[in-house]
């Protein structure tokens, strides 16, 4: 007998005779004599529908109060679950983030967990019930209702993996697992059998929409089996994310080939070169909450220099804003954006025995004629801003040249 998480996102929640295939199949776990605990996510729509609504009403709104509003959509979706499993001869008990205890930070929106006290979803286990957990969501010690942030219902799999020490943590998707690359962009991805968790979050880091970065993160640090699987397909072992150790020895040196489109890079001009400027520029920023990726200091010159970095688009005007009151603050002569760019990775664990991969990487999109705008490298990533209209290209090029093309 196993303890598994298994998690449904919001497409295998998409409707009631979905909700009824997710029903069949977790009795087919529980009928195989493991104990279940499934985590939902809210009907697909349901949460970009919720803050809509939300925006409506006010245009920023309040975060405590859009906690309250868009953490509704998954407490339907355990109800509704639990239905369909006591109709199919299950045994099965919802419980909304709160009543899991599922204790977090009191960061509304982008809120971190910061504890979980399973003892009665153990109980329940152990008298023989599936247990439905809400995704998303939590609550403060205030008892104030929180979020986990956009797709946070895969963070909430993998913590209640964590806490109960769950034998696997499942996360059924429309996907059948983790691809070389996103096959709408190129149809020769293939699906990967087994990644790392340093390589699944440079991935999901760099803009691989399959797994929230935070769920990475937490099966990294607390060892957590975590499978990526389809939840339309019967077959399949889907993708596992596992240490290094867990991989081949033949492995290729690039895994796959992330990007995002949602970037934007702002450039903070003629900045009086000193020591504290980048705190000065970027404190404030962090202040605000707003997540920096990519950055970099020029050289100096007549004791000023340009100081560069990337956000995500949705925070590019808020970023701007920012950079202005630091601007007038710092003396810096002027502030720069541009939104129209994209990031492009190649990322692999084999690069660490393999020097010259950014070289060859740079020499195709060379090739194609495809200016660099800015570059940021880790030991197994590297990364490239380019203009937005290369992203398909760029892609499409690099998952080639490293070999990544099936047959
Ligand atoms: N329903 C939430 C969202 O759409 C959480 C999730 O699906 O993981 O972001
Ligand atoms: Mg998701």
């Amino acid at each position: 007998m196993a303890l598994i998480v298994q998690k449904y996102g919001g497409t295998s929640m998409g409707s009631p005779e979905r909700i009824r295939n997710v029903a069949r199949r977790v009795a087919k776990f529980r009928d195989a004599g493991h104990q279940v605990v499934v985590v939902v996510s809210a009907m697909s729509g349901e949460t970009n529908r919720l803050i809509a609504l939300a925006k409506e009403i006010q245009a920023h709104p309040d975060p405590r109060e859009l906690d309250v509003v868009i953490s509704t959509g998954e407490q339907v979706t355990i109800g509704l679950l639990c239905m369909a499993l006591k109709d199919a001869g299950v045994d099965a008990k919802s419980y909304t983030g709160g009543q899991a205890r599922i204790l977090t930070d009191n960061t509304f929106n982008k809120a971190r967990i910061l504890n979980i006290e399973s003892d009665n979803l153990r109980r329940d286990l152990d008298s023989g019930k599936v247990v439905v957990v809400a995704g998303f969501q939590g609550v403060d010690a205030a008892g104030n209702f929180t979020t986990l942030g956009r797709g946070g219902s895969d963070t909430t799999g993998v913590a209640l993996a964590a806490a109960l020490s769950a034998d696997e943590c499942q996360i059924y998707t429309d996907v059948d697992g983790v691809y070389t690359t996103d096959p709408r962009i190129v149809s020769e991805a293939r699906k990967l059998d087994v990644i790392t968790f340093e390589e699944m979050l440079e991935m999901a880091s760099q803009g691989s929409k399959v797994l929230q970065i935070r769920s990475v993160e937490f099966a990294g640090k607390y060892k957590v089996k975590l499978r990526v699987l389809s939840s339309f397909q019967d077959e399949g072992e889907g993708t596992l994310i596992t240490v290094e150790e867990g991989k081949q020895m033949e492995e290729p040196i690039i895994s796959g080939i992330a990007f995002n489109r949602d970037e934007a890079k702002l450039t903070v001009q003629g900045v009086p070169d000193r020591p504290g400027i980048a705190y000065q520029i970027l404190g404030p920023v962090a202040d605000a909450n707003i997540d920096v990726d990519m950055i970099i200091q020029n050289v100096g010159h007549d004791g000023t220099t340009d100081f560069s970095f990337t956000v995500n688009r949705s925070e590019f005007e808020k970023t701007k804003a920012v950079l202005e009151s630091v601007r007038q603050h710092i003396g810096a002569r002027e502030i720069v954006g541009d939104n129209k760019v994209c990031k492009v990775s190649a990322v692999g664990v084999g690069m660490r025995s393999h020097p010259g991969v950014a070289s060859q990487m740079f020499r195709v999109l060379a090739e194609e004629g495809i200016n660099i705008r800015m570059i940021s490298t880790s030991e197994i990533k590297i990364a490239v801003v380019l203009d937005e209209k290369y992203l398909e290209l760029a892609v499409r090029v690099l998952h080639r040249a490293f070999g990544l093309d099936q047959g």
